[in-house]
């Protein structure tokens, strides 16, 4: 039994890696920040997903354990990349605010200048102070305004072009299969599975 921590007590998120990852290395175990009893908060001081996970990745890591984060956000073109790492708070309140901040900032930009992405890191570093990072990524247009309620953050702005809907609209199952973390997780089973 292998065993990683992913540095997250997100119960859904524990649940997603651990379903992707053991289709390609069977008898992984993921625990929680909590399983090995650190309770803290982790900043995310870092400036770039790649940074911010490693800084959470190497939680465990330091405490013996094989470490794994992610660090995800929406990058805007017409505005050179925001809200990149700040997406949680880019507004400084709920989802809701952070759409509406972004639809003002972006009231002016033409329908076709309006493209977008999603980006997730997903960093593992092990005990001996080894590190694997990896990028999972999405591409989609920004709409003027909300279609669907479904899923969180600014998935009721995001509209996905091969599927001609916005991500709010996309079922679990859907948004599963095309979304960056997705991507990143599949990435990084692929990278484990060569190094086990
Ligand atoms: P986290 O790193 O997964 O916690 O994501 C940081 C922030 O990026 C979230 O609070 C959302 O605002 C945004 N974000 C990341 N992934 C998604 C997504 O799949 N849909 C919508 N928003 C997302």
């Amino acid at each position: 039994m292998m065993e990683f921590v992913l540095a997250s007590n997100n119960k859904k998120k524990i649940a997603e890696l651990q379903a992707i990852l053991s289709e390609k290395i069977p008898d992984i175990k993921i625990l929680s920040l909590a399983d090995i009893g650190y309770t803290e908060d982790i900043e995310e001081t870092g400036t770039t997903f790649e940074e911010n996970s490693l800084i959470k990745a190497s939680v465990p890591a330091k405490m013996g354990y094989i470490g794994i984060a992610d660090d995800s956000g929406l990058c805007v073109d017409s505005l050179n990349g925001e809200p990149g790492v700040y997406s949680a708070r880019y507004s400084g309140g709920n989802d809701e605010d952070n759409i509406a901040f972004l639809l003002e900032k972006m009231k002016n930009i033409p329908d076709e200048k309006r493209t977008a992405h999603f980006i997730c890191c997903m960093s593992c570093v092990f005990p001996d102070g080894t590190k694997i990072s990896v990028q999972g990524r999405v591409e989609g247009v920004i709409l003027r305004e909300k279609c669907g309620s479904g899923g969180f953050g600014y998935d009721p702005v995001f509209y996905y072009p091969p599927y001609d809907k916005t991500f709010s609209l996309l079922t679990a199952e859907e948004k599963n299969k095309i979304s960056h973390r997705a991507m990143a997780i599949s990435a990084l089973a692929k990278r484990l599975e060569e190094l086990c």
